[in-house]
């Protein structure tokens, strides 16, 4: 095997050079010179860790999310580990999510000594709710439903089982900021809600970031003792722990970016809207359905493709950075193989796997391009 490197992801590598791409940063920060101004702030009074910049970054949060609490953590990762560490889950429990998911929800639960157990996805690319009564044991412990591209899992049916069966629920609403099932936003169904900031999430930093929101004090405090060496004061530790504090210079860069959250929610909600009505017609398309009482803030445009693969090359040649999240679900990952499932045990996460394709939504996508991926989608069925 060759060495580990620090690679540059595919999606920065390919994505800056087409047209109309998926990686957008550069024009997400034209201003940076605004937040490197306050980042000079920061040095003249040495607000290192947590602080000032934090404590509003969370203040912020907690007003978008109507949570009680929100804490900063280093990642999304970290979010949902420190959250299932904080529920006290760890080796011999089981852990139910889906097999359609990015891998960090799989290597969280897993990096607790809790074991994945996967329940197969619906079309609509979330955890299928109908079918989590199936793999319930006496070991579970916990729920993790993941909100795909920012689009709600079935919340009712999610909550009323663990509820009915005293299993924690943790939500992966990492690409779900703004996104509302029923009017209440993501995150606060759950008994915590965990969040990213990755670069190429909806609210993004300059490098990681994460945060998680609860409702329940006592778990908020677990949660802050958790993030920061388990230190309640500058002299004693409550419990020994992690560091995975939020870097206040990158609670700097969200707070600088959540004055456009909803701008950047509208803009995305528009772009996927009009994909819709141009796609509707294209009967090799399978656009999923939207119900209503969901607010889906697509941190994906995801739609299902006939020829997927020959689609993807013939978008990317015409200047399209068309991507697949993702190719290979997460119970055929190499590193599930100590699970023991196999092909076959999961046919819709498998299907949508093989079908799936992405079109660039984000907020700097024009119309006139939005239109010409339709039309070049067209072309290639025609
Ligand atoms: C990005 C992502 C995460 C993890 O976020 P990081 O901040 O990169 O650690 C977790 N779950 C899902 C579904 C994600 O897409």
């Amino acid at each position: 095997m060759s060495r580990i490197r620090n690679f540059l992801p595919q999606q920065y590598e390919q994505t800056g050079e087409l047209p109309i791409n998926h990686n957008y940063l550069r024009q997400q920060f034209s201003d940076y010179p605004q937040i490197l101004e306050k980042i000079g702030d920061l040095v003249s009074r040495c607000d290192y860790t947590l602080g000032s910049e934090v404590d509003r970054f969370e203040s912020r949060i907690r007003d978008l999310t109507g949570s009680r609490n929100a804490i900063g953590v280093g990642s999304g990762t970290d979010a949902l580990f420190l959250s299932l560490k904080a529920l006290g889950i760890g080796p011999g429990d089981e852990v139910i999510t889906t097999p359609f998911t990015f891998f960090a929800t799989i290597g969280a639960i897993s990096t607790t000594g809790a074991r994945p157990v996967f329940v197969d996805a619906n079309w609509d690319y979330n955890i299928d709710a109908s079918k989590l009564a199936a793999v319930l044991t006496e070991k579970t412990k916990a729920v993790v439903p993941v909100h795909w591209g920012g689009f709600a899992c079935a919340m009712d049916e999610i909550t009323n089982f663990c509820q009915a069966h005293k299993l924690s629920l943790v939500e992966d609403a990492c690409h779900g900021i703004r996104a509302e099932f029923r009017g209440k936003a993501l995150g606060t169904f759950g008994d915590t809600g965990c969040f990213s900031m990755h670069p190429l999430k909806n609210l993004n930093v300059w490098g990681d970031g994460g945060y998680i929101v609860t409702d329940q004090d006592d778990l908020a405090d677990q949660l802050r003792l958790l993030r920061n060496h388990g230190l309640a004061n500058r002299n004693e530790a409550i419990i020994w722990a992690y560091n995975s504090r939020l870097d206040t210079l990158q609670a700097i860069v969200a707070n600088h970016l959540l004055e456009k959250i909803d701008e950047i929610t509208t803009a995305r909600i528009a772009n996927a809207a009009l994909y819709d009505n141009l796609l509707a017609d294209v009967e090799e398309i399978d656009v999923p359905t939207r119900p209503n009482d969901i607010k889906q803030v697509y941190h994906l445009y995801v739609v299902r493709a006939q020829r997927r693969d020959e689609l993807q090359a013939y978008l990317i040649s015409k200047g399209v950075d068309a991507k697949v999240h993702y190719p290979i679900p997460m119970h055929l990952q190499p590193a599930s193989s100590e699970f023991g499932y196999k092909m076959g045990d999961f046919p819709v996460a498998e299907e949508l796997c093989r079908s799936v394709i992405s079109l660039p939504v984000h907020e700097f996508v024009s119309v006139d391009q939005i239109e010409f991926v339709a039309q070049e989608i067209k072309a290639f069925y025609a």
